[in-house]
């Protein structure tokens, strides 16, 4: 337990993300490159899938409609319930999901370039319409310890980290965390139904499998958070986020996703 203590700081510090981003450039020396759109050479996405890219993302829309498990953030006694807002740079489909699961789970972070301006236009209308001053901060869900074994860096945290946020956004770095226990015993093997005991066991507490940093509630409070993610299927996610920190108080007013999934 104390050895994956120390592996898990270690991945947080400035020599494992050092590492970490030291092997993924080697990666991306190393294999050939082809075009996740059409297979073209020598691009990670070539100019005319670029342009389809920006054609797919350039509207971003209001998506909370598909999303069954968001939270319910007001319940008017004369109108229907409403529920999380979250602006979508575009639709979990076609090209644009090849290109968020090229990044995610295929090592392409190269699509970061391109991934990134999306994500800034779907920012920019959140702030606009669900921040009351258009001023706020960014909070992004944890990677999970299993998630984080599996690849050289964390999808949203490496996006945000790319671009240049609007002046009026503030990020506050790694501000939630999985429990350590979840963490670790799914990502060890063999200790999947270890795993579902201890979440088994956390649901019946009613504990949250998230938990905040020390500090961050102090940092948040007072702030308009807007939640960032990179897919809104569901809504689970968002949920669990936005139920721990407004139970520690904080504000939080919406979310914005690179890509929502289109409704059942
Ligand atoms: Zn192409």
């Amino acid at each position: 337990m104390e050895l994956l203590r120390t592996l898990d700081a270690l991945w947080f510090s400035r020599t494992g993300r050092f590492i970490s981003s030291a092997l993924s450039a080697t990666a991306s020396l190393a294999a050939p490159t082809w075009c996740v759109g059409c297979g073209a050479d020598h691009a990670d996405l070539c100019p005319p899938c670029r342009a389809d890219l920006r054609h797919l993302t350039r509207r971003p829309f209001r998506a909370e409609e598909s999303a069954e498990a968001l939270p319910i953030v007001a319940a008017p006694r004369d109108a229907d319930p409403v529920v999380l807002p979250v602006i979508a740079a575009g639709r979990y489909e076609k090209l644009l999901a090849d290109v968020v699961v090229a990044f995610k789970d295929h090592e392409r972070v190269g699509l970061s370039q391109v991934l990134a301006p999306a994500l800034v236009r779907a920012l920019a209308v959140a702030s606009a319409q669900l921040l009351p001053d258009g001023h706020g901060v960014l909070v992004h869900p944890p990677g999970s310890l299993k998630s984080r074994l599996g690849r050289s860096y964390e999808p949203v945290p490496h996006l945000l980290g790319s671009m240049t946020l609007p002046s009026t956004l503030g990020l506050v770095p790694g501000p939630l965390r999985y429990r350590f226990s979840y963490d670790v015993l799914g990502a060890l093997p063999g200790r999947g139904g270890q795993k579902t005991k201890t979440a088994q066991a956390r649901r019946r507490r009613g504990q949250s499998p998230l938990r905040m940093t020390a500090g961050a509630p102090d940092l948040l409070r007072g702030a308009d958070v807007l939640l960032v993610d990179d897919v809104l299927t569901t809504g689970a996610t968002l949920a669990r986020l936005y139920r721990l920190l407004t139970a520690s108080g904080v504000r939080v007013r919406g979310a914005a996703v690179l890509a929502a999934a289109a409704p059942r």
